[in-house]
């Protein structure tokens, strides 16, 4: 057993109970989980500032002698015991008070030297420090914070992790040629540095190497996830001609569709099961390549899956391919929560039984009594709503089936290294021709009224629009636009002579159905809504937007939002309201308007609002990065990628001996829950 596998109960100051508190409270058991449980942050200690230079109001430490004996005084009044004494360098003297801490006070001497670390006030008429936290100056250090919990203070996990590191700091892990060519600090020093530096330089150096070594282990992780799926279990699927998958559409693919699809068939034709995530901007025509897929499926003789994060959405698909295989013949199903029992059981009957080419669906698929034998092809659209263990219940159910992920969120390539590591990417990078601009415009609410006027004369003249809300229904909390006092207010007042709509997510799925096929028909001339519509729905004759409180929003969603509109052959305009001042909505509101270039949207996103939030769930399944940013760290990710992507060229197995201690940390990392197989 490595020394890294060791319990922490062995470590001096831990013992079993403190093991057991590791254990709950923090998820630490071995020496190595300790030792990678870094700092949070650090206290600078090891730069004492001079007391001339003391500024108030900031934590800050001091270098300096006790100038007189303790004074104890207890108030009668609060029984507070204080204990205040002068302290002085060569440039001044300030007081300090402790209060309560007798113990403290007991082990100070005069004419004594210490550090003492806290905030320093001004009372009025002179300097005081309040219960600052007093060393011997041997401690001028910086000195680590950790995440403390109940019953382990920062404190004791730094006294715990300096006995820890005598016991080890942990082996190189990356090949030698890795470190060099890279020029990254040793493993061992920088788990060191990390907890204990001796300067800033030392600490980013080994910030740097942690974060390298992170993204070095998930790519080559992702590799080897990659090659988990590569059995040769997936059914063939026979390349469809071109010109025949251009006759099944009323329009004329994309040079970009066209390539996608050759790539999507290309895989397919393999036993080896397609793992591809298709990216296209709103409005690219991901339907149609999802289409053209099915249609090649079913000519083989197979079922496809076409899975949706909305019944909305799952509607819309259906309709849609309903339309482009009109006279095929092709048995199309719906399978959402809002089916009847009985209709349910019957589509589950067919499907079990092979009665089915496509079917569309939304998470009500995955059910434990749905089984789908025939199913050749997995198709996930929009796949920021689906996690990473859904789409592994479906690859189980389908019997290892082809998969193809279709997401709108465009992802800053490094960056998509690391969240989609696993599959292999086409991007479709040119929307169709013939689709007129979307002007956007960024105004305060006092131009509500103009914004309005303006959607009522698109509306005059026979388009349709949106009008989208934060929230559903008016709270006293805010003041936020929702969507049914503002459709009432619409109907009341100059628009009312419009037919309006309402959309929102509380509503029964029945019965946002029914509103949506009103508004696709032209019934509803205006749809007042929530971001319930931000995916996927196609109407192309809505051709102007009003976003209420424009800056409550993401930018992709925005960006997401918008892409309703500017789909057909009209002028479009996208109007964002909001009252907000702060500088960074005032940013985005100016970005959103500034372009309408998912990728450099998604980018000004990740760094306006950090990877967090950013991805929402999307992060999920992905291993917990401990040091490295996702957005401070490109060019580290991208070294990171390079050197693990020549690991892996070299030696796909990870067989060579030289790279067997890859091998094991990458099963430590993706092993457990994740499967991880090199042969
Ligand atoms: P998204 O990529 O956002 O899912 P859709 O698949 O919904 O986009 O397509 C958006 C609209 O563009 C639909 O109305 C669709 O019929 C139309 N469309 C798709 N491909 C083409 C094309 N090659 N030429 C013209 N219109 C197209
Ligand atoms: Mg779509």
């Amino acid at each position: 057993m490595s020394t890294e596998n060791r319990d922490i109960k062995f470590i001096k100051g831990i013992g079993e109970k403190r093991a057991q508190l590791f254990q709950k409270r923090l998820g630490l058991s071995s020496l190595r989980d300790l030792l990678t449980f870094y700092p949070r942050a650090y206290e600078d200690w090891s730069n004492p500032c001079r007391i001339c230079d003391v500024t108030v109001g900031e934590n800050l430490c001091i270098r300096a002698k006790i100038a007189s004996e303790i004074e104890e005084k207890t108030s009668y009044r609060t029984k507070v015991t204080t204990y205040s004494f002068y302290i002085y360098d060569r440039t001044g003297q300030i007081k300090v008070v402790l209060f309560n801490n007798r113990y403290l006070a007991a082990t100070l001497q005069k004419d004594a030297e210490y550090l003492f670390y806290g905030k320093v006030k001004w009372n009025g008429t002179f300097r005081e420090m309040d219960s600052p936290e007093i060393r011997g100056t041997e401690h001028m250090k910086i000195r680590p914070i950790y995440h403390a919990t109940e019953g382990l203070p920062s404190r004791m996990i730094e006294k715990i992790m300096q006995n820890a590191l005598e016991y080890g700091d942990g082996e190189e892990n990356l090949p030698p040629s890795v470190v060099l060519q890279n020029r990254l600090m040793s493993h061992a020093k920088a788990i060191r540095q990390i907890h204990f530096p001796e300067d800033y330089d030392a600490l980013s150096l080994a910030r740097e190497r942690l974060a390298f070594e992170e993204l070095f282990f998930l790519r080559l992780g992702f590799f080897a996830l990659k090659q988990r799926s590569r059995g040769n279990t997936a059914k063939p699927i026979q390349p469809v001609d071109p010109t025949e998958i251009n006759a099944l559409f009323p329009f004329s693919l994309t040079d970009a569709q066209t390539r996608v699809i050759q790539e999507c068939m290309n895989d397919l034709s393999k036993t080896t099961p397609m793992n591809r995530l298709v990216q296209g901007d709103v409005g690219s025509g991901k339907t149609a390549v999802a289409a053209a897929l099915c249609y090649a499926c079913r000519k083989s003789g197979y079922m496809s899956v076409m899975l949706a994060p909305t019944e909305l959405l799952a509607q819309q698909h259906y309709d849609t391919l309903c339309r482009f295989f009109d006279d095929s013949g092709f048995r199309i199903v719906l399978l959402t929560g809002s089916v009847s029992a009985k209709e349910k059981k019957d589509i589950k009957k067919r499907l079990k039984n092979g009665q089915v080419d496509i079917a569309v669906a939304t998470h009500a698929i995955l059910t434990e009594d749905v089984s789908l034998p025939r199913t050749a092809l997995v198709i996930t659209d929009e796949q920021h709503r689906f996690g990473v263990a859904q789409r592994a219940v479906l690859s189980q159910k389908a019997d290892s089936p082809h998969t193809l992920v279709m997401s709108a969120t465009p992802i800053p390539r490094t960056l998509g290294l690391v969240v989609y590591g696993d599959l292999d990417i086409s991007v479709i990078d040119q929307l169709p021709a013939g689709r007129a601009a979307i002007h956007s415009y960024y105004v305060d609410t006092a131009l509500r009224q103009r914004a309005l006027n303006y959607v009522a004369k698109h509306l005059d003249e026979g388009y349709q629009g949106y009008i989208v809300c934060p929230s559903i229904e008016e709270d006293a909390e805010n003041d936020l636009k929702a969507a049914v006092q503002y459709a009432e207010q619409l109907k009341q007042g100059n628009l009312g002579k419009y037919s309006i709509g309402l959309l929102h997510g509380r509503m029964k799925p029945k019965e946002k159905e029914s509103v949506m096929r009103d508004f696709l028909a032209g019934k509803i001339q205006l749809l007042v809504s929530t971001t319930v519509i931000e995916v996927g729905i196609d109407v192309p004759n809505a051709v102007i937007m009003v976003v209420e409180n424009a800056e409550r929003f993401g930018l992709s969603q925005l960006h997401q939002l918008r892409g309703r509109i500017g789909r057909g052959t009209a002028e479009s305009t996208c109007i964002f309201i909001s009252g907000a001042t702060g500088e960074q909505a005032v940013k985005r509101l100016k970005t959103i308007c500034s372009t309408t270039d998912g990728f450099k949207i998604a980018e000004a996103d990740l760094r306006l609002r950090g990877p967090g939030n950013f991805l929402g769930q999307e992060q999920h399944g992905l291993p917990h990065l401990k040091v490295a940013d996702m957005v401070n760290d490109q060019a580290i990710m991208t070294k990171a990628a390079t050197a693990a992507e020549a690991v892996f060229q070299a030696d796909p197995h990870l067989q060579k001996p030289e790279h067997q201690a890859l091998k094991e940390e990458v099963q430590y990392l993706f092993g457990a829950d994740r499967q991880v197989e090199f042969n």
